[in-house]
């Protein structure tokens, strides 16, 4: 597939590709984009910088061209990995991120109540005192565990966590049991490890469950899935709605929401009934299979007929077909597949279904996936962190035994706040995060915020989190900044500084190096400035800082294959079909069939996920992505559109038990009758953004908190909606 081809699939224009037996209608929310560009790119810039995109967490290998001092065009880099050459839309739109007029450039200290917008513009030096002061203060009088601190995953993510653990606090949130825990607890539990990696160029035939790579872009993946699409891979979705990548599937089977564990649990039932499993590896390299081969008897394709709606011949089919393209076959781990509570157990049996087809290591199947930490880069010296005696507000491990720590339970912390038990917090330092809308039921966030004496953000934008603390810190952009090296695969990568930084804008590395001085912990940021920092990790590796910002990367030479046999980091050393671990902690330790919630008669499932234009809640103000995808749209099927007198583009309320949204209607056949669909990440409070503000609304309103207790991951598709015309 060219970089054309790529793009044109990737930017709003997917749309056009997405030509398939149902029809859509127009009003889907994205804007079509404009025919032809008038502009005409110079073809000469002054200078190239190689850098790494942050417009998500893909984190592609860039080049940044420069003219004229600004930066003029970001294109992929052909040395990443993760790019091949190609950026998404979002990636291209960075420029738009980093010329933002509403972007914070200068520290602010709130000046009226919170969320009023009044602000008062302070020095890097009050605004950093002031705000060690506080931690200061709040450790002395309540102890570090008063004050929580929570980011997403990025660059600079350690050098925040070492100011947290260096402080004592064991409070630490992350977004990811919003996304992925219930993937992750799952392969850890199996594999032993959080996610297998895929090999695409052999596969035969893949089967997602949700997983939306035209929409939901993970750059190189989805342009691994579409090279295969073209080699003539079989896919098979499974998604209760019509996506970009139901329509470039070979199969989509509308399932029933909640139902994907039923799904899987029959094709176990046809693979080991049937002998359609890889027997000499079952016996070698797996544990358990007696144990899952006994549990599944009773899930017979007819039986997951009745759950999933999927015929039972078509089930038997498809289990059939993957055994035929087995060991070059595999269904995907997913990504955000925690929508319900049972979506443990769902990951639980793909994994299994995998290991037994005998994928592992084999062309087209799972693999090790290469760890992007470490990579023989030096360690900056610090001494050992105190010790955190006080239990976790999120409740791990005392209350989410199986989830690790550095993953957590983000919804139980924010709710421990609320109920201020085990103990109250004080305060929150949150940094490049968005928890006001990114968690559910946003009242009780907002609520949240207020039990507390000082909330402090470090972000490059004035976003709903930071709208509502009470001091703003602001972060270069990641053009304009260093962060810590990036390890991927067998390279390393650096991001640096295209342009200076606009007004005081600072690297984390800096500002978190400034608090810590500032609270006596100095020792725990040996380094003088970012370059020091880089020029610490690249020691080991020979190799000088300016050479690797020449170039943007540096490839070890190639070390001897290890002899040594791969050993599963699991108890027992192989894939861990039964769960020893599980039962110990009152789980089942092979799936069982866990009925999901279903809504009331005349209301729906609420269903959400990502389009192509934006990052989550991070990328409505941009100008660009803005202009391909202004706001969200609520999907809703014709036929109970119609039974509710509801056209295409009127104005509804979309209503659960949580609260309301006022919302357009996408009146489609692209969606079952019984669900509703959203995208997340608009409906924004602050009004320091000045495009975003007034558009759409926000899915957190409604949606309701259920946790899963074994991987402590959010069920997002618990929450049922009434829809009538506003
Ligand atoms: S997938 Fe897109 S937004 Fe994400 S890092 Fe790559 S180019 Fe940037």
């Amino acid at each position: 597939m060219s970089r054309r081809q790529f793009l044109a699939m990737s930017a709003a224009t997917v749309g056009a590709l997405a030509v398939g037996a149902i029809p859509f209608t127009h009003n889907s929310g994205a804007k079509p984009v404009r025919a032809q560009n008038s502009h005409t790119p110079p073809t000469k810039f002054d200078r190239e910088v190689f850098t790494l995109c942050e417009q998500c967490v893909w984190r592609c290998g860039l080049r940044a061209k420069v003219v004229n001092g600004k930066v003029y065009k970001l294109d992929g880099n052909p040395n990443h990995p993760h790019s091949n050459g190609m950026l998404c839309p979002r990636g291209q739109a960075g420029i738009a991120a980093l010329y933002d007029p509403d972007r914070l450039q200068f520290p602010m200290i709130r000046g009226g109540d919170r969320g009023s917008g009044m602000w008062k513009r302070v020095t890097w030096t009050e605004a950093l005192d002031y705000v060690a002061g506080k931690l200061q203060a709040i450790k002395q009088q309540y102890g570090p565990e008063a004050m929580v601190f929570s980011s997403t995953h990025n660059l600079s993510q350690v050098q925040f966590e070492n100011l947290l653990r260096a402080y004592g606090s064991p409070n630490y949130g992350t977004q990811r049991s919003l996304c992925f825990n219930a993937m992750i607890v799952a392969n850890l539990l199996t594999f032993g490890m959080q996610e297998p990696g895929r090999d695409y160029s052999a596969a035969q035939y893949i089967i997602y469950s949700g997983r939306n790579l035209a929409e939901a872009i993970s750059n190189s993946e989805t342009q691994d899935l579409i090279a295969a699409i073209d080699r003539g891979v079989r896919v098979v979705l499974l998604d209760p709605r019509f996506t970009k990548t139901a329509s470039k599937a070979t199969e989509w089977l509308p399932i029933r929401p909640g139902a994907d564990l039923a799904f899987y649990l029959a094709m176990l039932h046809v693979l080991i009934t049937e002998n359609l499993y890889a027997k000499e590896f079952v016996a070698k390299l797996t544990a358990g299979f007696d144990e899952v081969s006994k549990a599944v008897k009773p899930y017979t394709p007819e039986w997951a007929a009745s759950k999933t709606e999927i015929p039972a011949a078509t089930i038997r089919r498809i289990a059939r077909e993957f055994a035929v393209a087995a060991p070059h076959a595999f269904i995907h781990p997913g990504w955000r597949t925690s929508n319900f509570v049972n979506s443990f157990q769902t990951e639980r049996a793909m994994a299994i279904i995998n290991a037994i087809s005998g994928n592992w290591g084999e062309p087209g199947g799972f693999f090790a996936g290469a760890g992007e930490e470490g990579g023989g880069l030096g360690a900056i010296p610090q001494p050992p962190y105190p010790r955190a005696s006080a239990l976790r507000l999120d409740g791990v491990p005392w209350k989410y035994p199986l989830v690790p720590l550095e993953i957590g339970v983000y919804q139980e912390m924010r709710d421990a706040i609320l109920a201020e038990k085990p103990y109250p917090a004080r305060g929150w330092f949150v940094h490049r995060q968005n928890p006001i809308a990114s968690l559910p039921e946003r009242r009780k966030t907002l609520q949240a915020f207020s039990k507390l004496d000082f909330i402090v953000t470090v972000d490059t934008t004035m976003n709903d989190t930071a709208w509502f603390s009470d001091v703003v810190l602001p972060e270069a952009t990641y053009l304009e900044r260093y962060d810590p090296l990036a390890v991927v695969g067998d390279g390393v990568f650096i991001r640096q500084p295209v342009v200076p930084a606009l007004g005081e804008s600072k690297s984390a590395l800096w500002i978190f190096k400034e608090l810590g001085t500032r609270l006596g912990l100095q020792d725990y940021f040996q380094y003088k400035d970012e370059e020091d920092y880089i020029r610490q990790q690249l020691k080991p590796l020979g190799i000088s800082l300016e050479e690797l910002k020449a170039k943007g990367h540096y490839r070890p030479p190639s070390h001897e294959a290890a002899t040594e046999e791969f050993k599963f980091n699991t108890p027992s050393g192989k894939i861990e079909l039964y769960s020893a671990s599980l039962a110990k902690n009152n789980f089942a330790p092979v799936p069982v069939w866990q009925e999901p919630p279903a809504p009331p008669a005349d209301q729906f499932y609420l269903l959400t996920g990502k389009v192509a234009q934006h990052t989550q809640f991070g990328t409505q103000n941009n100008k660009l992505l803005s202009e391909l995808f202004p706001e969200n749209v609520v999907w809703i099927h014709t036929k109970p559109a119609a039974e509710r007198g509801i056209k295409d583009g009127d104005w509804v309320y979309v209503e659960s038990t949580a609260g309301k949204i006022r919302i357009k209607a996408n009146v489609t056949e692209a969606i079952r009758p019984d669900c509703t669909y959203m995208t997340p990440g608009f409906g924004h409070l602050s009004k320091g953004n000045r495009v975003s503000y007034g558009k759409g609304a926000s899915d957190s309103d409604i949606h309701l908190t259920f946790t899963d207790p074994a991987s402590g991951g959010q069920a997002l598709s618990q929450t049922f909606v009434k829809v009538y015309k506003a």
